[in-house]
């Protein structure tokens, strides 16, 4: 199913995902790049140390931050964010040359990114994943990972806050089942237009 994206005349689209800790967004998106493989992703760059399965320049580009201010300081990210103490940004070049090719983009982004990606770049097409309730993502946040007390506790909080932003994206999309969210998402994504940051 090619829903339509990828490789099509002019820029290509902008698809930003976000949701909260927990509800599933690497696995709907690898539904959604095995559903639609002509789809590029964004590979941010971040302070925050590679974890074991991680590749650098793969899962992210790993940077010192020191490296990370200077690239600030130059306008190269579309966007970027503290994320629990780490720098998180997504480089412009990569998005624009992706866009220009008329490659659609997607994004894993937080909440603060999302909204500077809403306020630069009117045409992206900006998806909040939900949990199917919140109770079944709080229950997924306690059984997840060894954290206790005060870990877990804040874990809970933040789900709560991230939550509360679902109303500021354009589109809600509940993984209750991967396979639908990942083809809802598609089908988003072949009813929207082009960007241009
Ligand atoms: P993790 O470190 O667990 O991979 O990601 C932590 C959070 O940072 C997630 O909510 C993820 O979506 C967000 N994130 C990852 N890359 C970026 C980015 O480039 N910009 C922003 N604003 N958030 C990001």
């Amino acid at each position: 199913m090619s829903a339509g994206a990828g490789g099509g005349a002019g820029a290509g689209r902008l698809i930003v995902l976000s949701g909260p800790s927990g509800v599933g967004k690497d696995t709907v998106l690898r539904r959604l790049f095995e559903l639609c493989p002509e789809l590029r992703y964004s590979v941010s760059y971040t302070t925050r140390p590679p974890r074991p399965d991680e590749v650098d320049g793969v899962s992210y580009s790993f940077v010192a931050e020191l490296t990370f201010e200077q690239m600030l300081a130059r306008d190269e990210f579309l966007e970027s964010a503290d994320v629990y103490g780490s720098l998180y940004g997504t480089s412009l070049r990569r998005v624009r040359e992706a866009l220009a090719r008329g490659e659609d983009i997607v994004l894993k982004i937080d909440v603060q990114g999302a909204a500077q990606v809403r306020a630069r770049v009117p045409g992206a097409v900006l998806v909040f994943l939900l949990p199917p309730t919140d109770d079944e993502l709080f229950r997924r946040l306690r059984e997840r990972g060894t954290d206790a007390g005060e870990a877990l506790e804040r874990r809970l909080e933040n789900a709560t806050a991230e939550l509360a932003e679902a109303a500021n994206y354009d589109h809600r999309v509940v993984n209750d089942e991967v396979d639908r969210a990942a083809r809802e998402i598609l089908a988003i994504v072949a009813d929207s237009r082009g960007a241009n940051p």
